[in-house]
């Protein structure tokens, strides 16, 4: 514990389930508590069989289920859903799936201010935040809204056994760069550093044991419960360039959410490392290794995840335009942000070099 203690943190009013079943047998009794009668369950296509078995159990209070969510939440999909839930009459939503089918709930939720119920099926973390997304005239635009944020989240690790392996790991890495963004955030705090530091430790635990035992539900359980903890992380704090590298990487050029976190987050810790020692101390700690940057870059070659944005389908012409892109941006960050120091990150990144190669 450091000598020097400074900081605000604010908890926010959400009520967390977590257990084996719960998706169907603790989501009418959330409905419940908030007083909800006539919800709108809403979902992607792929997880439209489980949102409709959460609809049955939901019985009576259920007034129909959309499927229509999409990545990044394209402004005429949001539309579609918030004209669903009018036409319904509904009094609050379920989302029921990844963070695609989370940012849809929470368009909803934006724009008619009706509560959100959360039933997450990936390890993405947008459950525990009150950050939405919105896709417009091929941009993305994001803001934070207390209204957005769920009320009640209920974990399921049942939900998360059909996850792919593939997309567990990288969705699982998503949620570590959560943690360890929010270790050197201008805002962090004992209590969010504490969160970080375990959420790391469970999901480096249950990344390689999901990955060689995807049944595992002790495995899938000790995953969810890393990726609640980097979620709240995000949710209490700033991010920094990591988020907004993947940010401009996904938004200008289309590369997938998850995969490219995996990708980027070893050398944009490895970037920052220098002026953020404590925080790059911990992860290490929470891993078990000398070199943080270095670790998670073996972590996700360990288990078969994409190591370049080359990879990804980034071409080097593009490198230079991602990097004035994200340098021209204002954010919190521990280390200056420099155009050059973020195409030196994203050279090695492009090419999947060890993250020693960026320079210190
Ligand atoms: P996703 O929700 O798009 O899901 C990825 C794919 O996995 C989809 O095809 C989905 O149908 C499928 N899937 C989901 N759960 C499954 C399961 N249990 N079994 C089988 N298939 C399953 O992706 P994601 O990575 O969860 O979320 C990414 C989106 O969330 C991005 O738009 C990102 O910007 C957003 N996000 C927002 C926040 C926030 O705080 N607002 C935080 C993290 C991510």
């Amino acid at each position: 514990m450091r000598d020097d203690l400074d900081f605000s943190y604010e908890s926010r009013p959400v009520r967390v389930v977590f257990r084996a079943g719960a998706a169907l047998s603790a989501t009418p009794g959330e409905a419940d508590r908030l007083g909800l009668r006539r919800v709108l369950v809403v979902c992607g296509t792929r997880g439209a069989h489980t949102a409709r078995a959460v609809a049955d159990a939901l019985g009576p209070r259920c007034v129909g289920v959309h499927d229509r969510a999409r990545m990044h939440v394209p402004a005429e999909v949001a539309d579609a859903a918030v004209r669903a839930a009018r036409a319904a009459g509904a009094d609050g939503c379920v989302a029921v799936g990844g963070g695609s089918s989370i940012g849809l709930g929470k368009a909803v939720a934006l724009r008619t201010g009706l509560p959100l119920i959360a039933v997450p099926s990936t390890y993405s973390g947008s459950e525990m935040t009150p950050v939405w997304g919105l896709t417009e005239h091929g941009g993305k635009r994001t803001g934070r809204d207390a209204r957005v944020q769920p009320r009640s989240v209920v974990y399921d690790p049942e939900l998360t056994l059909s996850l792919p392996v593939p997309l567990s790991v990288t969705s699982g890495v998503n949620a570590l760069a959560h943690a360890v963004e929010a270790l050197y955030a201008p805002d962090t705090s004992p209590l969010v550093q504490l969160m970080a530091e375990d959420g790391v430790r469970a999901l480096a635990r249950a990344l390689p044991e999901v990955a060689g035992e995807p049944t595992s539900l002790g495995a899938r359980g000790r995953a969810l419960y890393g990726a609640w903890l980097c979620g709240s992380c995000l949710g209490a704090t700033t991010m920094g360039l990591h988020h907004k590298l993947c940010h401009v990487l996904g938004g200008t050029f289309d590369l997938p959410h998850a995969e490219t976190h995996t990708v980027v987050l070893p050398y944009a810790l490895a970037h920052n490392a220098p002026a953020a020692r404590d925080a790059a101390d911990a992860v290490a700690r929470a891993l078990g290794a000398a070199d943080a940057p270095t670790a998670l870059w073996e972590l996700a070659g360990r288990l078969g995840a994409p190591r370049s944005l080359a990879e990804l389908g980034l071409r080097e012409a593009d490198l230079a335009v991602a990097a004035a892109q994200t340098a021209g941006q204002a954010y919190a960050n521990p280390r200056p942000v420099t155009a050059d120091g973020v195409l030196a990150l994203l050279r090695a990144a492009h090419e999947g070099l060890p993250p020693t190669a960026v320079a210190r």
